[in-house]
């Protein structure tokens, strides 16, 4: 762990009786700032805390475990009281009451044995405890208050002031389902009340943005508990969105250079087993069986676009061969994590196999990142980039290792694009490009992936011919721009607050005819504007203007064209651009024009 406070973490945090005496000695000595490594020490002893406020206030609680997540922490615990959003804000205040108090926090161990005695009436420790290997058991104590815990904590609970606690939600003992039911407190935590105020801004305008709030009230997508979790059904809005996104994708993938292709759902566990999909993903795959033999539903595109490869003899002059596939996946996700379109057991991925020579590698990278690129420009999403190399535990020779990696760097530096590294991160196959994109409020989603893999096609024994007539073994690259069409969609939704771009709108323009004469006119437009591929409206009841309006702008359509007496005689709409604010006026021609312009080629 960095040297982040003035001292190692190591020799004085994790040490807390040295800790604490050099704390106090020394207030002013500590400062802890918002670096990774300081956060994860206030949010977990921000959990503590909390444990020790629920408590105090409830004094049969039991704990099971509190660990640190992306932006704060959360605590699994269990009390006959019963614990809602209302008991947050009493929670909270008895925290802040004991972080006043100024309690030194302690660290001394015990053998497993005697925490085992401690904690005899202690299921839920006793579940802890089983889980750890070590004979020395650390125990963390502050005030009257005492948990297990390996640390490291900050040394006093005066460090814990910026925090708040967000969300109730129960969890199953240690996330399996036949176990009981703990109730689970999420907070966040920081090291000043500035970033913690942002923070609380951020998490407000997420929540006006919800996906599952826009989803439902523009009518994209429902769940329906008879189909099951996770499996998404699109309504019309939403599939006209999503419909427009995969086209627009298709056409791009065709211009660049990729064939379409297409593979079954479900194919034989043998394959799986080849692949080792079967020992290494087996846990998140659904199987069954036809006539004895048995099928895996596919949670990957890969070995159908292998197969096709195989299809046939390859020759070199053929590589790059980029065969893609809007493929449809299933995984077995618990539905503890299950989470709106962001996380679901089906889904589609904009998945492409690059079948190419090792000395392609980089000329691959650079036109997905190019790819990627321009995706997500359209999008106006700014993005970052992550090369994660060798694991410990990886396949392959030093020397692809180093080939492939450098291929990665080279490619990224030759188009100038800054890239962060993540050692040891890489798949057991070869290394990869993560894409994160940050979205209008700041956050991050991890999306596009590169990834370069020799295990595959060594395991189908694949190849193709050289120069020479020798068979050598091609790199693939698996690779997916958006990742799938559910997660990406659920972030633009959120990015745009509902307020997609003209080129996905799933309504683009809303015709309003203001009397009955007008509708006919309305409707003949309407034909043009749905023959060049515009989606499109007629509001024709028999409702006031301003009702009409209203109802447009609940559908966050772009473009509203209203359509009376003069228009119908003149040919042309008076339109009114809500986003912009704009009002003005058009002929049909020129404005189905203007359509049709704004609807193409965004991704080229
Ligand atoms: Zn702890
Ligand atoms: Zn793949």
């Amino acid at each position: 762990m960095k040297d982040i406070l003035g001292f190692k973490l190591e020799d004085q945090i994790i040490d807390t009786q040295s800790a604490a005496a050099t704390d106090l000695q020394n207030p002013q000595e500590i400062h802890f700032d918002n670096s990774k490594e300081a956060l994860e020490i206030i949010r977990h002893s921000t959990a503590h805390l909390m444990a020790e406020a629920i408590k105090t206030l409830y004094s049969d609680a039991k704990f099971f475990v509190g660990p640190t997540v992306e932006e704060g922490f959360y605590y699994d615990f269990k009390t006959s009281a019963k614990i809602g959003e209302e008991e947050l804000s009493t929670i909270e205040k008895k925290m802040k009451e004991l972080a006043e108090k100024g309690n030194q926090i302690t660290k001394y161990t015990i053998t497993k044995q005697e925490a085992l005695k401690k904690f005899e009436n202690d299921e839920l420790k006793l579940e802890v405890l089983k889980k750890i290997d070590s004979d020395e058991i650390g125990i963390y104590a502050q005030g009257s208050f005492e948990d297990l815990c390996r640390g490291p904590h900050a040394p006093n609970t005066k460090y814990l002031r910026n925090f708040k606690l967000i969300r109730v939600a129960g969890a199953y003992l240690g996330g399996d389902e036949t176990k009981e039911m703990l109730t689970r407190i999420y907070g966040i935590a920081f090291a000043d009340k500035e970033t913690l105020k942002n923070h609380i801004t951020m998490l407000e305008e997420a929540k006006k943005r919800d996906h599952r709030k826009v989803g439902h009230d523009m009518g994209l997508f429902a769940f329906d508990e008879d189909i099951g979790s996770g499996m998404p059904i699109w309504l019309p809005a939403g599939a006209r969105l999503r419909g427009k996104l995969e086209k627009l994708l298709y056409h791009a993938h065709l211009v660049r250079g990729y064939e379409p292709v297409r593979g079954p759902e479900i194919l034989k566990s043998d394959l799986w087993k080849l692949s080792g999909h079967y020992q290494n993903y087996g846990q998140n795959m659904y199987f069954t069986n036809i006539e004895e033999a048995e099928y895996g539903i596919k949670p990957m595109n890969c070995l159908s676009h292998i197969k096709i490869f195989d299809s046939e003899t390859r020759g070199h002059r053929e590589l790059p061969l980029k065969f893609f596939e809007f493929g449809v996946v299933h995984r077995h996700e618990k539905s503890g994590v299950l989470h709106g379109l962001l996380r679901v057991r089906e889904f589609t991925q904009d998945d492409a196999h690059i079948f190419c020579t090792e000395a392609q590698i980089k000329s691959v990278i650079y036109e997905v990142m190019d790819f990627v690129d321009s995706v997500l420009k359209a999008f106006d999403f700014n993005y970052s980039i992550e090369v994660a190399t060798k694991p410990q535990k990886a396949i392959g020779s030093d020397e692809f290792w180093d080939k492939a990696t450098l291929a990665i760097k080279e490619a990224l530096d030759e188009k100038g694009m800054k890239y962060d590294m993540d050692e040891g991160g890489g798949a057991f196959y070869g290394p990869k490009i993560d894409v994160k994109i940050t979205d209008c409020i700041g956050r991050k989603w991890q999306c596009g992936t590169i990834q370069v893999d020799l295990n595959l096609p060594d395991r189908f024994d694949i190849s193709y011919t050289d120069e020479n007539n020798q068979k050598v073994r091609p790199v693939m690259i698996h690779r997916a721009i958006i990742g799938s069409f559910e997660r990406f969609i659920a972030i633009l939704t959120e990015h745009f607050g509902g307020e997609f771009p003209f080129f996905i709108a799933p309504t683009q323009v809303i015709l309003i005819p203001i009397g009955e004469p007008h509708i006919e006119f309305a409707k003949k437009i309407q034909k043009e504007l749905l023959k060049a591929d515009i989606s499109v409206k007629v509001f024709d009841k028999n409702e006031s203007l301003a009702k009409k309006i209203r109802n447009a702008e609940k559908e966050r359509v772009p473009l509203i064209a209203v359509i009376g007496d003069q228009e119908v005689s003149e040919n042309k709409v008076a339109l009114r651009d809500r986003r912009e604010k704009r009002q003005y006026e058009m002929s049909v021609d020129a404005f189905i024009a203007e359509l049709v312009a704004k609807n193409n080629g965004v991704f080229i």
